[in-house]
């Protein structure tokens, strides 16, 4: 009785002993599942911060999020170089990192007013930035506010674009008005009785026949500029023999080159070819030789010249022996309706938009164009074009 009893005992114990281990080495395995899990979660954590950081660092408006203390708990690269605050602001105030107090009042205004749409914010940093700010009040479930989310979105560029239309409608108006009040005047002057005086007659009509064709010149060359602009003008490039293609438009130009006793030369080597539209490459030539004749020299020389450059283009320059392009200007006269001296430009006929249509014409083509002049020494027009090989 007493050995079953030890025998029985001795199992159990054994049994006991069986089972402690399980249960240690199953409760060794959950702890190490466990920690394997929590390794694997703030792994996961860390790539999701990761991401979420590069997504935020990639964006092009600005974002910062405030906690509901106002104090920034997340900010983007582009929030922080527009206002010039790091990182290491995280925790501090809105007003500590961008430094702008009407960014901050804006801020906190947000709880009190669910969204504030379509701010504009003008920076006073050099150069100065237009920005639009979009804010609004983060909240939970229970619609309690637990913060405010500000997004800048950088309108710079669209407030220059809307600068230079509202300036390019106010030059159009006047350009138009200009025109259209002489021919109003001398015909007003014929109706109140100069008709009968047939010399006055002959000197109106005059006025009033120059002045539509100036107006048709410039309407014109608008729309000109708009399809160049739009990209809606097509240019079919073709092969031209460029020395053959000035001639033309020195043929064209004579009379008025004579009446300036201007002599035009023409240096291209012949063979010389340019894949062009020739339309278009006409309305370069012809502004460009134009303009020699109006603002060169009376009784100097106009000059083009050609040679291939490397990229497999063509360089071709307008030269003239004139008073030249005072420096400051020579960045502007490509300008739509810029001008160095206004008055010679209208009394020559000009509409101040031929060099901006020389420069949409060759931009059109793949080409550049600038400006060497040397006050004094005359201006020398370049531009290029795609080569076309050699014309045999
Ligand atoms: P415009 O109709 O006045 O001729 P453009 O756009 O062709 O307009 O030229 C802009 C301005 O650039 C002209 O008004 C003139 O002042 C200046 N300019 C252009 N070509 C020359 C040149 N060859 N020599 C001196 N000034 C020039």
């Amino acid at each position: 009785m007493t050995v079953l009893f030890a025998l029985l005992a001795a199992v159990a114990l054994v049994a006991y002993w069986h089972l402690r281990r399980r249960r240690a080495k199953e409760k060794a395995r959950h702890v190490r599942e466990i920690s394997e899990l929590r390794i694997h979660h703030a792994e996961d954590l860390a790539a999701h911060e990761q991401r979420l950081e590069t997504l935020l660092d990639s964006m092009i408006d600005g974002l910062i999020v405030l906690d509901a203390g106002g104090r920034i708990v997340l900010s983007n690269r582009a929030a922080e170089s527009t206002f010039g605050f790091t990182r290491q602001m995280i925790g501090g105030t809105l007003l500590e990192a961008v430094r702008n107090h009407e960014v901050a009042a804006l801020a906190s205004r947000l709880g009190a007013e669910s969204k504030i749409l379509d701010h504009e914010l003008r920076l006073e940093v050099s150069p100065t930035r237009d920005l639009q700010v979009n804010a609004i009040t983060l909240r939970d479930t229970n619609h309690a506010a637990v913060g405010a989310m500000l997004v800048f979105h950088d309108i710079t560029r669209l407030r220059e674009l809307e600068g230079a239309r509202q300036e390019f409608v106010a030059n159009v108006s006047h350009e138009l008005r200009t025109p259209l009040s002489l021919i109003k005047s001398a015909a007003e002057t014929l109706l109140d009785g100069a008709k009968a005086d047939a010399s006055a007659l002959d000197r109106l009509l005059q006025i009033i026949d120059r002045h539509a064709d100036r107006l048709t010149l410039l309407i014109d060359d608008l729309l000109l500029l708009a399809q160049l602009d739009s990209g809606r003008l097509l240019v079919s490039p073709q092969p031209v023999a460029l020395r053959a293609a000035v001639q033309e438009v020195f043929e064209d130009l004579a009379l008025r080159a004579q009446v300036r006793e201007v002599r035009l030369e023409n240096g291209i080597p012949p063979g010389l070819v340019a894949s062009a539209d020739p339309d278009r490459l006409r309305q370069v030539f012809s502004n460009l030789v134009d303009n020699g004749i109006k603002y060169g020299r009376s009784g100097g020389h106009l000059t083009v010249t050609a040679a291939p450059v490397p990229g497999n283009k063509v360089e071709v320059c307008v030269h003239d022996d004139g008073p030249g392009i005072p420096r400051e200007a020579q960045s502007r006269v490509f300008e739509r309706f810029y001008r160095v001296d206004k008055a010679r430009s209208r009394e020559q006929g000009g509409t101040g938009l031929g060099l901006a249509i020389v420069k949409h014409a060759v931009q059109a083509h793949g080409g550049e164009v600038r400006v060497e002049s040397e006050p004094g020494q005359g201006s020398a027009f370049y531009f290029t074009l795609p080569a076309a090989g050699t014309d045999h």
